[in-house]
């Protein structure tokens, strides 16, 4: 399946959608976000990693940053924060360059190493949509984690590739539904940064939208009355 432009859903949702698939509609269907610690701070180191200059080159290395990627196999678009192109014999070509270069994405994180996969899957995402533009297979990436300033190697596997096809494919799913799963509250709810607008114990059968909606209009009633 190839999807069309309009149909595109934004890659780092990805990241949103496995922690729980109820931030991920808030988020991207219900258009709700709230900021928090967690979210300002992944938010500013971002911003370092796309500030710098959009391209450099390091003796074999050429670091490119903030790059708009997209996949019409996964209907998806996003930016990666850093793909770092190898100069080797079996590498792509490049324009403009004499050498050939292998590509190799780099996502930026501000925490440390988590056991969940959700780093891992947004990487293999944007790996995947590297390899669509470019023609050519991506075997390694890299996490970088802010908290302990350090970086993780990711070969991408044939498994994470078909797990991102089918996370995708169920997220679109979602998103033609335009459907919002309701609240079933975990112990992450308590690191989720919308937990305050998803209030998992008041809004148990409502959507987060139809709540803010209501309370707004009970807010605006109070003033008129
Ligand atoms: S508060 Fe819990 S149920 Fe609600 S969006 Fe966050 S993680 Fe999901």
């Amino acid at each position: 399946m190839r999807y069309k432009e309009e149909e595109y859903l934004s890659l780092s949702g990805i990241q949103h959608f496995l922690f729980c698939r109820r931030q991920w509609a808030l988020i991207h269907i219900e258009q709700q976000w709230e900021e928090n610690l967690r979210t300002v701070e992944g938010r500013l180191m971002h911003s370092n990693a796309h500030n710098s200059l959009k391209t450099e080159t390091r003796g074999d290395l050429i670091i490119t940053r903030a790059l708009p990627v997209f996949s019409k196999e996964l209907g998806v678009y996003g930016v990666c924060d850093v793909v770092e192109f190898h100069r080797a014999a079996e590498g792509i070509a490049l324009f403009g360059r004499p050498d050939r270069y292998l590509p190799c994405p780099v996502e930026y994180k501000k925490g440390r190493p988590k056991e969940a996969d959700m780093d891992r899957m947004q990487l293999a995402a944007q790996a995947m949509c590297l390899e669509e533009m470019l023609c050519y297979t991506v075997k390694l990436a890299y996490l970088y984690y802010g908290e302990t300033r350090h970086r993780v190697e990711v070969p991408i596997t044939g498994e994470m590739r078909e797990k991102v096809k089918s996370v995708f494919a169920e997220m679109h799913q979602y998103y033609n539904r335009r459907h919002t799963p309701k609240v079933k509250p975990t112990k992450q709810c308590s690191a989720c940064s919308l937990k305050d607008i998803c209030l998992p114990v008041i809004c148990k059968n409502r959507s987060a939208s139809a709540f803010v909606a209501r309370m707004l209009k009970e807010g605006a009633d109070e003033e008129t009355a």
